[in-house]
């Protein structure tokens, strides 16, 4: 069987394959590309070892070399080749102690987490399919290469990877697998809160967001966190039509949980950046949130928040038609939302007498609270005159 795969990436195989050694396409390419869906990148495995990989490319980087990996740079992108290995014992549930190098395909092929990401491939070979991936991704089923027990607790991440997969492909856990899960589950709690995250992060932003439930249903998510596990997930609606930016999907999740506060502190434990956490926070906090279709509300609404977030917050909220024309309006005729934009700055309350301190703060919140109301008012000699009694008087 033939697939279609990147003129560089046959290239890099032709290479190795000149000086005698094997090499392949391996591992999500692979499965991307049987699945008709575009691979993200493409990885190579070799039975040449690091230093030979090198000699045989001008640009290399040395990505991993301890674990066998060097990325061949070609037209301006990068292939990881790794050299074929078997993962030495597990110390943690999560690192390999030592890795091994193998001259066999099928070695490497073995240590790889589950059977659909356990193919090679090679125009010469075909397809090396040691472990049925053929078959599950044609019944689509995500199942472990060799005794689920034993793979998970090798490595406890490959838990939330087998339910992400599930959401990204739309397959199923195969049965034993899912079983494998709720037993090994504890030991999420020795896999770094950043990878964690980033797996259910991918999961959240995959085509089936709701597969969330499946963290819960296997048992694992108190290792997540225990303020994870107490959400009342059964509620969650995250309608896949939502943008799969992390942030709004990730408040898609958690407004089940009613409390912006709690959803601070879930993202904070899973080492979520900043930017994330306040846009989640600001989301929840607004979540639910009735808005009748009036200007001054509207731009009242707009003023809290960046104008991606409003943007979200109007899917989320399923807010109105009218609310979407007046926010276009808005937009339009360029009304002023935030103290930037306010006619009156500090310096101009300064200059007419008012003393720096908290209550200049008030002045020019006042000020814009009555500009959200009346944007025509946005001047600076008619805001100073009408707001003047605050601080003559
Ligand atoms: P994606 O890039 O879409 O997340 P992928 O399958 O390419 O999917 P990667 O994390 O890029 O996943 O890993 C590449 C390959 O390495 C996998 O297909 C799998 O064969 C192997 N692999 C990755 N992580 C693990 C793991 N934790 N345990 C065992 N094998 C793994
Ligand atoms: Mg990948």
């Amino acid at each position: 069987m033939q697939i279609q795969i990147p003129t560089q990436v046959e290239h890099i195989i032709k290479i190795l394959n000149r000086d005698g050694y094997e090499a392949y396409a391996v591992g999500g390419c692979v499965r991307d590309t049987l699945l008709g869906r575009s691979p993200e990148d493409w990885d190579i495995t070799t039975s040449a070892k690091p230093e030979q990989v090198k000699a045989l490319f001008h640009r290399t980087i040395d990505t991993g070399i301890q674990h066998g990996t060097v990325t061949v740079m070609m037209g301006g992108v990068g292939y990881e080749v790794t050299t074929y290995r078997i993962d030495g014992e597990y110390e943690d549930g999560r690192h390999p102690k030592q890795v091994e190098f193998t001259s066999n395909l099928l070695e490497d092929l073995k240590r790889r987490d589950f059977t659909i990401n356990a193919m090679a491939y090679s125009h010469e070979t075909g397809i090396v399919d040691a472990f049925g991936g053929m078959e599950d991704l044609k019944n689509r089923i995500i199942r472990c290469v060799g005794d689920p027990v034993e793979r998970f607790t090798e490595d406890a991440l490959r838990i939330l990877r087998a339910i992400r997969f599930s959401a990204q492909l739309d397959f199923q856990v195969e049965q034993e697998t899912w079983n494998a899960i709720g037993m090994i589950g504890p030991n999420l709690r020795k896999v770094s809160r950043e990878r964690v995250q980033m797996e259910l992060t991918k999961l959240l932003c995959s085509g089936h967001p709701e597969r969330i439930s499946q963290v819960y249903e296997t048992g694992v998510s108190p290792y997540v966190s225990a303020e994870f596990a107490a959400l009342p997930w059964k509620e969650a609606e995250i309608p896949v039509s939502l943008s799969p930016i992390k942030y709004v999907r990730w408040a898609g999740f958690l407004r089940c949980g009613r409390d912006a506060q709690k959803a601070v502190q879930i993202l904070k434990d899973l080492k979520l950046d900043n930017d994330t956490i306040g846009r989640v926070k600001t989301l929840v906090a607004w979540s639910g949130k009735e808005l009748e279709p009036e200007p001054a509300q509207v731009r009242r609404a707009m003023s809290r928040m960046e104008p991606e977030v409003w943007d979200a917050l109007m899917d989320l909220n399923g807010y109105s038609l009218e609310i979407r024309k007046l926010t276009d309006q808005i937009r339009r005729s360029g009304d002023c939302l935030d103290l930037k934009h306010l006619a009156v700055k500090g310096q101009d309350l300064i200059a007419a007498g008012v003393k720096p301190g908290k209550m200049l703060g008030e002045i020019l919140n006042r000020m814009l609270d009555e500009v959200l109301e009346h944007p025509e008012k946005n001047k600076k000699e008619l805001l100073l005159k009408e707001f003047e009694g605050l601080w003559l008087s």
